[in-house]
């Protein structure tokens, strides 16, 4: 017998305060049966200990990109994704995670000077489309749930996925 065919998923977290990814593990308490048909959770590292990134259908990435070093890991999740979903305010328009670039006052300025400086900091926190390419966005702070399982089950049906297969 065939097996049942999956898309592989991968699940990141960036710079924020992971609220989707709670939002995202409560959804399991609902769907998981449904999903582990038909989704194969390659990398989560909220779920798992053991993630891969290798062949990757689908990356779902929370959170803005705060460091170079944050840069170099979504450019590698890129490379070994067919598409990247963006999700929550944070990955899709950098706020609130990227309030700090917005900071005026010479004081806090010169503290942030000190924290860019000592620690792994970029000079701006970027939203992700400015680091990579972004197939499709999950707006909302956390993300707004609807949205999510609709491209989620768009991109089942772009794979051909269904339990039925
Ligand atoms: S979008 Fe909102 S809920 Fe999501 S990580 Fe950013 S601050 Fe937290």
């Amino acid at each position: 017998m065939d097996q049942q065919k999956k898309l592989v998923v991968g699940w990141f977290s960036f710079t924020c305060s992971e609220d989707s990814t709670i939002l995202f593990t409560e959804l399991l308490n609902d769907h998981l049966d449904e999903w582990k048909k038909v989704v194969e959770f390659r990398y989560l590292k909220a779920l798992k200990s053991k993630n891969e990134i290798a062949g990757l259908d689908v990356a779902f990435i929370e959170g803005a990109v705060s460091s170079d070093t944050q840069a170099e890991e979504v450019k590698k999740i890129r490379g070994h994704a067919k598409y990247v979903v963006a999700v929550g305010a944070c990955a899709c328009t950098g706020m609130p995670s990227a309030s700090r670039n917005e900071f005026v006052s010479d004081e806090v300025n010169q503290k942030i000077a000190y924290y860019l400086h000592h620690f792994d900091y970029s000079q701006k926190v970027k939203k992700l489309d400015e680091v990579i390419k972004v197939d499709d966005q999950v707006p909302g702070c956390p993300m707004t749930v609807s949205i999510f399982l609709e491209i989620l089950t768009k991109y089942l049906k772009l794979f051909n996925i269904s339990p039925d297969a």
